[in-house]
């Protein structure tokens, strides 16, 4: 029982291996038997949303569920660095505090009224539609041109490059539309 007792404590640990109190006899059992977070988990490349430097993340997953994203040590740009501002994105994803409803006034009132975000989304959809088929030009001086200049889209920071290269896809070859830029973009 003693003997044990003396074997959890460092200091013993220490004399008896030689070593010298920064290794494996400092630790705990509790030290010994962590895990990291990510153990298990798959990954995927990505570029941080929120600025134009694009620094390269890792985000780790596991049964569909977000693990963690850190800095990629592979990434030329970065070489796995991150600042505070990319370091929190795992938080910009899963914080409880995130909002989750939308803050509509309708025309003419005074007031706002709170919505879900799915109401929203198809109300944007509505009038994103209604606005193409009012301003779709085919031709322009005889010029076959397909295009709308009714509509124009600014990204968003925090929009990452899987939801960039979708938005260019459906707002230029699926509506036509040409003024598209964002933050991020380079
Ligand atoms: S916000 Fe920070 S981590 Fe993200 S790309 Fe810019 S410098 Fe890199």
């Amino acid at each position: 029982m003693l003997r044990e007792l003396l074997s959890r404590w460092p200091v013993v640990r220490q004399i008896k291996t030689g070593g010298n109190g920064t290794g494996p006899e400092a630790m705990s059992q509790r030290t010994r038997t962590l895990k990291p977070k990510i153990e298990g988990a798959k990954v995927a490349r990505s570029v941080c949303p929120y600025c134009g430097v694009g620094c390269g993340q890792l985000v780790f997953h596991k049964n569909n569920k977000l693990v963690s994203i850190e800095g990629d040590p592979e990434s030329p740009i970065s070489r796995g660095r991150l600042c505070p501002k990319g370091s929190d994105t795992f938080q910009l994803h899963t914080h409880p505090a995130r909002l989750t409803k939308v803050k509509y006034r309708a025309p003419y009132s005074r007031s706002w009224q709170e919505i879900p975000l799915e109401q929203a989304m198809d109300m944007i959809a509505d009038r994103v539609w209604d606005t193409r088929e009012h301003t779709f030009i085919e031709k322009d001086d005889g010029a076959s041109v397909m295009h709308t200049l009714g509509i124009a889209h600014l990204g968003g920071a925090t929009l990452d490059v899987e939801e960039n290269y979708l938005i260019r896809k459906l707002f230029t070859g699926g509506l036509g539309m040409n003024c598209i830029s964002n933050q991020a973009r380079i």
